[in-house]
């Protein structure tokens, strides 16, 4: 059965573009008597706007777009909230560590931010040099005692990695270019990386429809979904609605929250 998921972050309203890959997840869970789940990724808690849940809900009920599982209606994957998941997070990204496929990284805001500094002088792309990936179990061990660290997927240093997008065929990353990215925050909270890759296994979604600004992200679900030994869904980058002059539409050319069209 095709499981679709409609995954917005409660960052701001409901943006009119959000809306649309919405009504996509929609169309083809109804064409495919299939399930729409409706999972809200509030994993950075920072951003979290007050208000923009309720934004969410009410601009999709005004447009039709009723969910099959989600916040409101329950399901059998439920909590659909993902600050409510966090133990099954954890859980992964200690899976990953155990695999050898993921580490503890005690590197200090300071030091990171030297670390760019450095390569930007040297006109390198910014990025984690990966000093924490090979650190002596013993020192490892007596970081972890004494202060706090974030998780971070361990890149294959050599290679690529390619996926099929529905829409744009194949395409490649190479490995190289993706850094050691962080899959648990310093505050316990997984990043979007990691949470919508885990959500996406546990709900069993069979097709991933988003917005086309994700396909740098999706090189890095793609090498977790391997790594954990999962089957990735089907990838599907949509495109964006784009103003008349063919950048991204935003406020400055009218309305952009979904609910000023009603
Ligand atoms: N939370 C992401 C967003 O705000 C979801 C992206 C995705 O569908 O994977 O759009």
């Amino acid at each position: 059965m095709v499981r679709v998921r409609f995954a917005p972050s409660p960052t701001g309203m409901l943006h009119v573009g959000t809306a649309r890959t919405a009504l996509f997840n929609w169309l083809l869970a109804r064409a495919e008597g299939g399930a729409l789940v409706l999972r809200i990724e509030d994993t950075d808690q920072s951003r979290v706007a007050a208000g923009a849940l309720e934004s969410i809900l009410e601009g999709l009920r005004w447009l039709g777009l009723e969910w099959d599982e989600g916040p409101e209606v329950g399901g059998p994957h439920a909590p659909y909230v993902q600050s409510q998941r966090q133990p099954r997070y954890l859980e992964a990204a200690q899976e990953l560590v155990a695999k050898g496929r993921a580490y503890e990284c005690f590197c200090s805001a300071e030091r990171l931010e030297a670390v760019r500094r450095e390569q930007r002088a040297r006109k390198e792309a910014p990025r984690y040099d990966g000093r924490c990936r090979n650190l002596e179990p013993a020192e490892r061990a007596r970081l972890r005692s004494e202060q706090p660290y974030v998780m971070r997927f361990a890149v294959p240093p050599q290679g690529q990695t390619r996926f099929e997008d529905y829409v744009r065929g194949e395409i490649v990353f190479e490995n190289r270019e993706i850094e050691d990215f962080v899959l648990i925050k310093s505050d316990g909270m997984p990043t979007y990386q990691l949470a919508n890759v885990v959500d996406d296994h546990l709900m069993e979604i069979t097709h991933v429809l988003r917005g086309e600004e994700w396909i740098s992200s999706t090189p890095k679900h793609v090498l977790l979904y391997g790594a954990f030994g999962w089957q990735a869904p089907v990838l599907v980058h949509l495109p964006l609605i784009l103003a008349p002059d063919r950048s991204k539409l935003s406020k400055r050319h009218g309305a952009t929250a979904l609910l000023e069209y009603r």
